[in-house]
């Protein structure tokens, strides 16, 4: 009982916090001319609505803080400076499927969401191909700013940013994981492995399944379009994972 009355009291000071109040006035006793009334014993307490901080609602809350304390990051100097905006994440709490992508382009720096553009669209086919809706996944990056130039992370990059990415899977509370793309895969699992070996395979990251497969944008026309399949498979192994149906694919 404690601590969830310590829980709701932290995110109310945290919503406030977000909300730009930073103090609050001390207080030792009622207002000069008050008193507080004796409990009764015929009162019967009016049962208020909780809002429990693991509830669905109370873990978006929590989530609408952090991306606030996350827009305001500047753990990582160089990216600071040159980001148009921080790129937090997109979808629902609860969300079954968590994408995991590398770090924003131009388009998702000018946008402020992650996997748009030519990737993005390349995705969006890969998800309805898979019999699934954009809006129920969960979608994020490695990193939530744009490196310059779209260079990879750095390492210490990656660590500042990974309690954001820690804290956003644990709010998300999603069954799955899917890393696109070496970087995201090396990142997220501490490999060094390439994709093509790694793709295929089922790993683990906090006790969630975590599947790793080719990177949208590698699969644009003029790239590596033939490893479609492969990425098909991974899906099919996802969809399996969850037990979902697969859809019959059109040759
Ligand atoms: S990449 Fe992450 S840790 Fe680095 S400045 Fe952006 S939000 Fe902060």
């Amino acid at each position: 009982m404690a601590s969830d009355v310590r829980e709701q009291l932290r995110l109310r000071l945290e919503g406030l916090e977000a909300a730009g109040i930073d103090w609050l006035p001390k207080t030792s006793g009622p207002p000069e001319g008050f008193e507080f009334a004796a409990a009764s014993p015929e009162l019967v307490p009016v049962e208020e609505p909780r809002r429990e901080a693991n509830s669905q609602e109370g873990r978006q809350i929590t989530l609408n803080v952090l991306r606030e304390r996350v827009s305001r990051c500047e753990r990582c100097p160089e990216l600071a400076v040159s980001r148009t905006q921080t790129v937090f994440g997109v979808g629902p709490i609860g969300a079954e499927i968590l994408f995991i992508g590398e770090a924003p382009g131009a388009d998702e720096d000018r946008q402020g969401e992650p996997f748009v553009g030519a990737a993005g669209q390349m995705l969006n086919r890969i998800i309805t191909g898979c019999g699934l809706r954009r809006e129920e996944i969960y979608i994020c990056n490695i990193l939530r700013c744009r490196p310059p130039g779209n260079r990879p992370p750095q390492p210490t990059e990656e660590q500042n940013c990974r309690e954001y990415l820690d804290e956003t899977i644990d709010l998300v509370g999603p069954k799955i994981i899917v890393c696109w793309g070496a970087t995201a895969a090396q990142n997220l699992l501490r490999s060094t492995v390439g994709i093509t070996k790694m793709r295929g395979s089922m790993y683990s990251y906090r006790d969630l399944p975590v599947i790793c497969t080719f990177h949208p944008a590698s699969l644009l026309e003029g790239r590596s379009p033939q490893n479609k399949k492969y990425v098909w498979e991974d899906m099919q192994m996802m969809l399996k994972s969850l037990g979902k149906p697969i859809p019959v694919k059109n040759a």
